[in-house]
Protein backbone atom coordinates (compact mmCIF):
# COMPACT_ATOMS: atom_id res chain seq x y z
CA UNK A 1 0.00 0.00 0.00
CA UNK A 2 0.81 3.64 -1.23
CA UNK A 3 0.05 6.28 1.75
CA UNK A 4 0.72 10.70 1.72
CA UNK A 5 0.61 11.85 5.32
CA UNK A 6 0.46 15.26 4.70
CA UNK A 7 -0.56 17.91 7.54
CA UNK A 8 1.00 21.46 8.80
CA UNK A 9 4.36 20.41 10.54
CA UNK A 10 2.64 19.62 14.05
CA UNK A 11 -0.13 17.83 12.90
CA UNK A 12 1.05 14.10 14.15
CA UNK A 13 2.22 12.95 11.12
CA UNK A 14 5.33 11.79 12.69
CA UNK A 15 3.58 10.63 15.59
CA UNK A 16 0.99 8.07 13.33
CA UNK A 17 3.68 7.27 10.92
CA UNK A 18 5.13 4.47 12.92
CA UNK A 19 1.72 3.03 14.15
CA UNK A 20 0.38 2.23 10.66
CA UNK A 21 3.87 1.97 9.60
CA UNK A 22 3.57 -1.48 11.47
CA UNK A 23 -0.31 -1.91 10.95
CA UNK A 24 0.05 -1.72 7.19
CA UNK A 25 3.70 -3.32 7.26
CA UNK A 26 5.25 -0.97 4.99
CA UNK A 27 8.30 1.68 5.93
CA UNK A 28 7.71 4.97 6.27
CA UNK A 29 9.86 7.55 4.08
CA UNK A 30 10.31 10.84 5.96
CA UNK A 31 11.82 13.40 4.25
CA UNK A 32 12.79 15.37 7.16
CA UNK A 33 14.27 13.01 8.45
CA UNK A 34 16.32 11.70 5.89
CA UNK A 35 17.71 15.53 5.27
CA UNK A 36 18.47 15.79 8.57
CA UNK A 37 20.39 12.54 8.70
CA UNK A 38 22.44 14.21 5.56
CA UNK A 39 23.05 17.71 7.73
CA UNK A 40 24.40 15.55 10.86
CA UNK A 41 26.69 14.07 8.42
CA UNK A 42 27.67 16.43 6.89
CA UNK A 43 27.63 15.43 2.93
CA UNK A 44 27.01 17.51 -0.03
CA UNK A 45 23.95 17.00 0.06
CA UNK A 46 23.41 17.99 3.53
CA UNK A 47 25.57 20.94 3.21
CA UNK A 48 23.23 22.10 0.18
CA UNK A 49 20.10 22.12 2.55
CA UNK A 50 21.11 22.94 5.94
CA UNK A 51 20.65 26.68 5.46
CA UNK A 52 16.68 26.31 4.29
CA UNK A 53 16.28 24.03 7.13
CA UNK A 54 17.04 26.29 9.45
CA UNK A 55 15.05 28.77 8.32
CA UNK A 56 11.88 26.50 7.64
CA UNK A 57 11.62 27.37 4.26
CA UNK A 58 11.24 24.62 2.18
CA UNK A 59 14.51 22.83 -0.13
CA UNK A 60 14.19 23.51 -3.46
CA UNK A 61 12.14 20.79 -5.48
CA UNK A 62 14.84 19.59 -7.31
CA UNK A 63 16.53 18.43 -4.84
CA UNK A 64 14.34 16.98 -3.01
CA UNK A 65 13.24 15.20 -6.31
CA UNK A 66 16.24 13.37 -6.62
CA UNK A 67 15.85 12.22 -3.16
CA UNK A 68 12.65 10.78 -3.57
CA UNK A 69 13.21 9.21 -6.76
CA UNK A 70 16.13 7.08 -5.00
CA UNK A 71 13.72 6.16 -1.81
CA UNK A 72 10.22 5.26 -3.08
CA UNK A 73 11.76 2.00 -5.28
CA UNK A 74 9.67 0.16 -2.86
CA UNK A 75 6.76 -2.35 -2.69
CA UNK A 76 4.45 0.17 -0.31
CA UNK A 77 5.50 2.95 1.79
CA UNK A 78 3.84 6.02 3.73
CA UNK A 79 5.43 9.46 2.82
CA UNK A 80 5.91 11.54 5.66
CA UNK A 81 6.53 15.04 4.29
CA UNK A 82 6.12 14.61 0.55
CA UNK A 83 4.96 15.88 -1.20
CA UNK A 84 4.75 19.83 0.30
CA UNK A 85 3.60 21.47 -3.02
CA UNK A 86 1.31 20.86 -6.24
CA UNK A 87 5.06 20.84 -8.05
CA UNK A 88 6.35 17.97 -5.60
CA UNK A 89 2.89 16.30 -5.88
CA UNK A 90 2.76 16.06 -10.40
CA UNK A 91 6.17 14.86 -9.67
CA UNK A 92 5.36 12.16 -7.16
CA UNK A 93 2.76 11.51 -9.99
CA UNK A 94 5.17 10.63 -12.62
CA UNK A 95 8.01 8.59 -10.59
CA UNK A 96 5.44 6.46 -10.13
CA UNK A 97 3.69 6.31 -13.39
CA UNK A 98 7.07 5.52 -14.35
CA UNK A 99 7.38 2.17 -12.50
CA UNK A 100 3.35 1.59 -13.31
CA UNK A 101 2.39 2.27 -9.63
CA UNK A 102 0.50 4.91 -7.82
CA UNK A 103 -0.61 6.62 -4.45
CA UNK A 104 -3.66 4.73 -3.00
CA UNK A 105 -4.33 6.89 -0.31
CA UNK A 106 -3.81 10.50 0.52
CA UNK A 107 -4.06 11.71 4.55
CA UNK A 108 -4.61 14.90 5.47
CA UNK A 109 -4.22 15.76 8.68
CA UNK A 110 -6.57 18.37 9.63
CA UNK A 111 -5.78 20.80 12.86
CA UNK A 112 -5.77 24.11 14.15
CA UNK A 113 -2.50 26.25 14.51
CA UNK A 114 -2.83 27.25 17.95
CA UNK A 115 -3.08 23.21 18.36
CA UNK A 116 0.47 23.02 16.23
CA UNK A 117 1.75 25.75 17.77
CA UNK A 118 1.41 24.07 21.36
CA UNK A 119 2.62 20.80 20.11
CA UNK A 120 5.94 21.86 18.43
CA UNK A 121 7.30 24.30 20.98
CA UNK A 122 7.13 21.10 23.46
CA UNK A 123 8.13 18.84 21.25
CA UNK A 124 11.44 16.60 21.69
CA UNK A 125 12.89 13.92 19.39
CA UNK A 126 15.29 11.22 20.32
CA UNK A 127 18.42 11.65 18.86
CA UNK A 128 18.96 7.72 17.95
CA UNK A 129 15.26 6.63 17.45
CA UNK A 130 13.38 9.88 15.99
CA UNK A 131 10.30 9.03 18.47
CA UNK A 132 8.88 12.12 19.81
CA UNK A 133 7.30 13.23 22.75
CA UNK A 134 5.74 16.36 23.69
CA UNK A 135 7.33 17.67 27.06
CA UNK A 136 3.15 17.90 28.87
CA UNK A 137 1.27 15.58 26.87
CA UNK A 138 3.45 12.97 25.95
CA UNK A 139 6.02 12.59 28.43
CA UNK A 140 8.74 10.16 28.32
CA UNK A 141 9.10 8.27 31.22
CA UNK A 142 12.43 9.08 32.33
CA UNK A 143 13.09 12.83 31.52
CA UNK A 144 15.73 13.32 28.46
CA UNK A 145 15.52 9.07 27.41
CA UNK A 146 13.59 7.34 24.52
CA UNK A 147 11.43 4.97 25.92
CA UNK A 148 11.81 2.87 23.36
CA UNK A 149 15.81 2.94 22.28
CA UNK A 150 16.81 4.76 25.54
CA UNK A 151 18.59 7.09 23.59
CA UNK A 152 19.45 11.04 24.58
CA UNK A 153 15.76 13.36 23.64
CA UNK A 154 16.74 16.69 22.23
CA UNK A 155 14.52 19.70 20.95
CA UNK A 156 14.94 20.67 17.10
CA UNK A 157 16.59 23.61 16.07
CA UNK A 158 13.61 24.74 13.78
CA UNK A 159 11.31 24.00 16.56
CA UNK A 160 11.62 27.44 17.83
CA UNK A 161 8.91 30.61 17.98
CA UNK A 162 10.28 32.37 14.79
CA UNK A 163 10.81 29.02 12.63
CA UNK A 164 7.67 27.58 13.70
CA UNK A 165 5.86 30.78 12.38
CA UNK A 166 7.38 30.58 8.96
CA UNK A 167 6.94 26.72 8.35
CA UNK A 168 3.27 27.14 8.81
CA UNK A 169 3.34 29.92 6.74
CA UNK A 170 5.07 28.00 3.81
CA UNK A 171 2.58 25.35 4.28
CA UNK A 172 -0.99 27.59 4.48
CA UNK A 173 0.41 28.87 1.19
CA UNK A 174 0.91 25.46 -0.33
CA UNK A 175 -1.25 23.18 1.33
CA UNK A 176 -4.69 24.26 -1.00
CA UNK A 177 -3.38 23.15 -4.17
CA UNK A 178 -1.89 19.92 -2.80
CA UNK A 179 -4.88 18.44 -1.30
CA UNK A 180 -7.43 19.57 -3.77
CA UNK A 181 -4.86 17.66 -6.23
CA UNK A 182 -5.64 14.59 -4.43
CA UNK A 183 -9.03 15.21 -3.85
CA UNK A 184 -9.38 15.39 -7.68
CA UNK A 185 -7.65 12.01 -8.00
CA UNK A 186 -10.29 10.99 -5.66
CA UNK A 187 -7.42 10.13 -3.22
CA UNK A 188 -8.44 12.51 -0.04
CA UNK A 189 -9.01 11.24 3.21
CA UNK A 190 -9.35 13.40 6.05
CA UNK A 191 -8.82 12.76 9.74
CA UNK A 192 -9.19 15.47 12.66
CA UNK A 193 -5.61 15.88 13.57
CA UNK A 194 -6.74 17.90 16.83
CA UNK A 195 -7.53 14.89 19.00
CA UNK A 196 -5.39 12.49 21.10
CA UNK A 197 -2.92 10.40 19.45
CA UNK A 198 -5.00 6.41 19.45
CA UNK A 199 -7.96 8.66 18.37
CA UNK A 200 -6.28 10.01 15.22
CA UNK A 201 -4.91 6.27 14.50
CA UNK A 202 -8.50 4.55 14.37
CA UNK A 203 -10.10 6.77 12.46
CA UNK A 204 -7.10 6.53 10.33
CA UNK A 205 -7.78 2.47 10.27
CA UNK A 206 -11.46 2.96 9.64
CA UNK A 207 -10.77 5.55 6.77
CA UNK A 208 -8.18 3.30 4.85
CA UNK A 209 -10.97 0.26 5.20
P1 LIG B 1 9.85 18.09 8.67
O1 LIG B 1 10.73 17.16 9.44
O2 LIG B 1 8.88 17.35 7.80
O3 LIG B 1 9.19 19.12 9.56
O4 LIG B 1 10.79 18.90 7.66
C1 LIG B 1 11.85 19.71 8.16
C2 LIG B 1 12.39 20.60 7.05
O5 LIG B 1 12.91 19.80 5.98
C3 LIG B 1 11.38 21.51 6.37
O6 LIG B 1 11.14 22.70 7.11
C4 LIG B 1 12.08 21.78 5.03
O7 LIG B 1 13.14 22.69 5.18
C5 LIG B 1 12.69 20.42 4.72
N1 LIG B 1 11.73 19.58 3.95
C6 LIG B 1 11.09 18.47 4.40
N2 LIG B 1 10.27 17.99 3.43
C7 LIG B 1 10.39 18.82 2.35
C8 LIG B 1 9.81 18.87 1.06
N3 LIG B 1 8.91 17.97 0.65
N4 LIG B 1 10.18 19.87 0.23
C9 LIG B 1 11.09 20.77 0.59
N5 LIG B 1 11.67 20.79 1.81
C10 LIG B 1 11.33 19.84 2.69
Amino acid sequence: MKVILFGAPGSGKGTQAPLLSKHLNVATISLGDILREEVKRDSELGREVKGYMEKGALVPDGVVARVIEENVDKEGFILDGYPRNLAQAKNLEEVLQKKGQGIDAFIYFEVDEDTVINRLSKRIVCKKCGALYHLVNMPPAHEGVCDVCQGSLYQRKDDNPTVIKKRLEVFMQESRNVVDFYRDCGKLITVDARKEKDDVFAQIKEKLK
